[in-house]
This record gives C-alpha cells, structure tokens and sequence, in this order.
C-alpha cells in the first residue's frame, strides 16, 4: 500500500468515534502539575482522543526524554529531528507529579533516542525506582522504545521490576517499511519475548492500531505472533490521522469488528485483550487487577 497524502479519501468521522470533549477542570489540574515540572505527556504530544476522560479517572501517561524523536514513524505527530540532552531529574519529577496526583496505576513512556548510548534504558530504570518509593506505590507501566534492539537495555529496565512491561508492535509485518521507519518486526517481538523469558513475574503487553491497510488474516497473525512471544496483554484501537502530514485512515473498523477481533484473541489465550474504536495502549489499562509491589492487587475497572 502508498500512502498518496494529495488524493486518499477524508472522510467525516463516523458517529461512533465522535466525542464531546467535556470541559475538565481534572485536565488543568494535571496538565498543571505536568507543566509546572516541565513534563511532557503522550496524552498531550500525541493528541490523544481520551485524555480528558483519563484526567478525570486521575491517569496520565508521562512522556520521558524530551518530545523529540529520533524515529519518522507515519502514524505519529511528535516532531521528529535531533533531541536535546535529556533532564536527568525527570524520574523524580515524574514520581513527583503522580503523588501529586494521586495516580494509582503510572505509565511511563518515552521518544525513541536511538542517540543514547542506552536507548533511555537508564531514565526508565531510574523512574521505576523513584515510582516503587512512593507510598502508596502505584503500578508502575512502562511503555518503552525498541532501544535497538540491544538486550542490556533490556535487562536495565527489567531489572528495575516494572508491574507491566510493554512495547508497541503498532501494526502487522507488512505495513512496517512503510509506516514504522526504523524499526523492525522481528527485534519488536524479539524484546517481547525476551522480556517474559527474562522476568517471569513481569506482565508483558503490546498494541496495534487498526485501520492503516492491514487485512484481517493479517491482525490474527500478528495476535499469534504475540501469543507466541508470550505476551499476557493486548490492546487494539482505530487509527486517526493526527494531521496532514502523518498517513490517511485507510478504513474505519465498527465497533462490532472490534468486539469480534476482541472475542477471538482472548479465545487465543492471552490474560486480557481490549478491542475497541477509541482503545490506546494506556486507555483502560486497569482492566486486568494488576497486583502492585506491595502485593495489593489493583481493582479491575
Ligand atoms: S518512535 Fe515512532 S511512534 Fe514513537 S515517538 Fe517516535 S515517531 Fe512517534
């Protein structure tokens, strides 16, 4: 498939992913907070159409290292280019921030810096750190790059002890020349795997975004693909072009296609799969009862 930005179809939304973003006075105050540190987020960056429903349930997802990237990937508009140094107090701003806020359940994330030696492994094994500190200790998600697929950075996060591991494979092998810049199929689910085989006790999780020009047959051997990498979660959700700049919706999947794909990948064995037109990695994430460091089990809901 090409992506012919001038002559694809836009099309009006269909009515099932139209949402009235309600006024929160929840997104002022975390986007204060986030602010006020100096903080960035992937609610905001990536223009996420649930963020103001997320604030309101007291969730954010922090965006680590900067909001430069070193990746072009197709779907996403945080500005690609050269990053500045990273801040090395931002684990503890973070950490900082979710107390402040009272969060539960922390997903941390981050740009892809293929410039750090690491990958940003060690800002990632630093905010676990400061996040297993706070009392209550929330869960703790990491959402990480690919970190070139080097397994010593890895073992840097892992050995930090993450509640959930997760890493995005986004969309099916096919799609990835063309939307996924620089990265690699094979080293994403190769980090999935190594993960589960590294930390037994770690929850693994990862997410597609429908709607890009994969067929059917094509997402349920990406979902084996998963299962095979032993992954505990999955999450799949509708692609929306952000801007002009980032590739067209090649389809808009019904809700009822959703529940399908959603019935048949559990059926597939993994713990939990949520499936849905307005579903992103971090939407929803507490539907599983993670259990927390200090053994408390978070309420699924
Ligand atoms: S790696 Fe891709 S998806 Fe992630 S921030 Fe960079 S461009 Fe966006």
């Amino acid at each position: 498939m090409t992506f012919n930005t001038s002559t694809r179809r836009s099309e009006r939304l269909p009515a099932w992913l139209r949402r009235k973003i309600p006024l929160a006075t929840e997104s002022s105050r975390i986007e204060g907070a986030v602010r006020r540190r100096d903080l960035h987020t992937i609610c905001r960056e990536g223009l996420c159409p649930n963020r103001a429903e997320c604030y309101a349930k007291g969730k954010g997802t922090f965006m680590m290292l900067g909001d430069v990237c070193t990746r072009g990937c197709r779907f996403c508009s945080v500005t690609k280019g050269a990053p500045e140094a990273p801040d090395r107090a931002e684990p503890e701003k973070i950490a900082d921030a979710s107390s402040e806020l009272g969060l539960s359940h922390v997903i941390v994330t981050s740009v892809t810096r293929d410039d750090l030696s690491d990958g940003g492994a060690s800002w990632f094994a630093a905010v676990i750190g400061e996040l297993h500190a706070l009392d209550p200790a929330p869960v703790v998600e990491v959402l990480v790059p690919d970190f070139g697929g080097d397994l010593k950075a890895l073992d840097t996060v892992l050995d930090a002890e993450p509640d959930i591991f997760s890493h995005n494979m986004e969309t099916v092998r096919r799609l990835y020349p063309e939307i996924r810049k620089g990265a690699d199929y094979d080293r994403s689910l190769l980090l999935l795997s190594e993960a589960k085989k590294r930390k037994k006790e770690v929850l693994t999780k990862s997410s597609f975004m429908l709607g890009l020009g994969e067929t059917t047959k094509e997402i349920f051997e990406a979902l084996g693909d998963l299962i095979y990498a032993g992954v505990d979660f999955a999450a799949l959700g509708q692609y929306l072009q952000p801007g002009l700049d980032q590739a067209l919706v090649d389809r808009y999947l019904s809700p009822e296609e959703f529940s399908e794909i959603g019935n048949r990948g559990r059926a597939m064995g993994f713990l939990e799969v949520t499936a849905g037109p307005l579903v992103r990695s971090s939407y929803q994430e507490n539907r599983m009862g993670v259990r927390r460091k200090d053994g408390r089990t978070m309420p699924a809901g």
